[in-house]
């Protein structure tokens, strides 16, 4: 049960964004950044000149990506709902470190990117294997649409031949390569077609006739997936009926969730095509906190563990995930609140270290601004100024509370491959 004070956390994502070197992970972040700070950080900015120039002075000021948690805003575009989404950088292309589990365990779920002139590489296998060992939910972009070469079919069969995922194809391209021009959403079945290369610019409509064929044979695909998870669609399927928008969004979200299903995307990062609908797809399909297992923290001297709920109102507990230094206010300590609040100016016990710490200032970190905050809720990532000895990995708990160490995954030992 949700409880009153809990309800905001329905509205929060926690991601990663994973990918093999070149896939276009750094462009993908760039661009949801770009369109999750535009109504709030932008202000007045219309055309898409200006638009290109805010990403062009990111790049350079190297913003965007070098925070370890980003927070955002995103309004779907379909439910008009608004969400916070926190995009937490995951170490790219890095086998099995301690840094990858660190950030594994500070997110909920992620979006892989494939490069879908190349279908899955030995590379991009590699990343997906990884968010499997901690059991990530995730969905797929086939990105890339627009290059030579570019085949969602090959990236969709890839994903099943390949990574042995149930893929439901949520999405089909109109067009591919240098004729790429658009998105068919087979969920809610419209087109969404680009006008430019600025993703400022788009018509929704009803599918155009050419696309038909492939659409059904797309969307029997992704509902047989749905109906794998989901009594109601099952049935629905079983009685050759249609399934409403949300019955399918709830099948698939919950299968998803269960990492029994992997919803495939398809866009340009680079030309802005299917960014918004990649983020509709993160609020529709990955779990909020409320929706992952609880962590489990070890109480000292004991064999008993305890959980921590996604709850503001439980127990403190956190996890320092990333120190960094920054020129202004100096050692800045990245954290992800499991349970209860962070008050700036506290103390707190940091149970790794077995050292009482004070608390200074509390900073969320936006794409081109941050916010100083009284507080971080459970469920929040922010950074905190004024902690001298925490460091990444460690726990940190409410002073005075009984002492507790969060639990690493566990992880069995990395295959050595010779
Ligand atoms: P990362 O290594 O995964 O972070 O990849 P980058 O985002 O740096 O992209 C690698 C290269 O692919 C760069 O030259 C990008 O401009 C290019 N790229 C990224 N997205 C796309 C895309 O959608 N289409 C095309 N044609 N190129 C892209």
């Amino acid at each position: 049960m949700t409880t009153k004070a809990q309800s905001y956390l329905t509205h929060f994502r926690n991601i990663g964004i994973a990918a093999h070197i070149d896939a276009g992970k750094t462009t993908t972040t760039e661009r949801i950044l770009y369109y999750t700070g535009r109504t709030h950080n932008i202000g007045e900015v219309h055309d898409g000149a200006a638009t290109m120039d805010w990403m062009e002075q990111e790049r350079e000021r190297g913003i965007t990506i070098t925070a370890a948690a980003t927070t955002a805003k995103w309004k779907h575009s379909a439910t008009g709902e608004e969400y916070t989404v926190n995009i937490i950088d995951t170490p790219g292309h890095v086998d099995f470190t301690i840094e990858v589990e660190r950030s594994m365990r500070v997110l909920d779920g992620a979006v892989a990117v494939f490069d879908s002139s190349q279908g899955v590489e030995p590379q991009s296998e590699t990343v997906w294997r990884q968010a499997d060992r901690y059991g990530v939910p995730r969905i797929a972009f086939s990105n890339k649409m627009d290059k030579t070469g570019a085949s969602f079919e090959l990236v969709l069969r890839d994903i099943k031949e390949r990574l042995g995922a149930i893929a439901a194809p949520i999405q089909y391209p109109m067009g591919e390569e240098s004729e790429f021009k658009g998105i068919i959403d087979l969920v809610r079945m419209k087109a969404h077609t680009y006008n430019n290369d600025l993703g400022d610019d788009i018509t929704i409509s009803e599918i155009p006739e050419q696309y038909m064929g492939k659409v059904s044979e797309m969307r029997a695909q992704m509902i047989e997936a749905a109906a794998e998870v989901d009594e109601d669609v099952m049935m629905k399927f079983l009685e050759g009926e249609e399934p409403t928008v949300e019955e399918l969004v709830k099948a698939i979200r919950k299968g998803t969730i269960e990492k029994r299903i992997f919803p495939v995307l398809c866009g340009s990062a680079l030309k802005n095509k299917g960014v918004q609908l990649l983020l509709d797809a993160v609020v529709d399909y990955l779990p909020s906190p409320l929706e992952v297992p609880a962590i489990k923290g070890k109480v000292e001297d004991s064999e008993d563990t305890v959980e921590f709920p996604a709850d503001p109102e439980g127990k403190m507990a956190a996890l320092a995930f990333k120190i960094m230094a920054d020129p202004y206010v100096g050692r800045l300590t990245f954290v992800r609140i499991y349970s209860g609040t962070l008050q700036s100016g506290s103390y707190v016990y940091n149970a790794t270290k077995e050292k009482r710490e004070r608390v200074g200032r509390l900073l969320k970190m936006h794409a081109n601004s941050r916010e100083e905050v009284t507080e971080l809720r459970a469920g929040e990532l922010g950074a905190v100024i004024g902690l001298k000895d925490s460091g990444t990995g460690n726990t940190l708990i409410g002073d005075g509370d009984d002492r507790v160490l969060l639990e690493s995954i566990d992880v069995p030992e990395p295959v050595i491959k010779l």
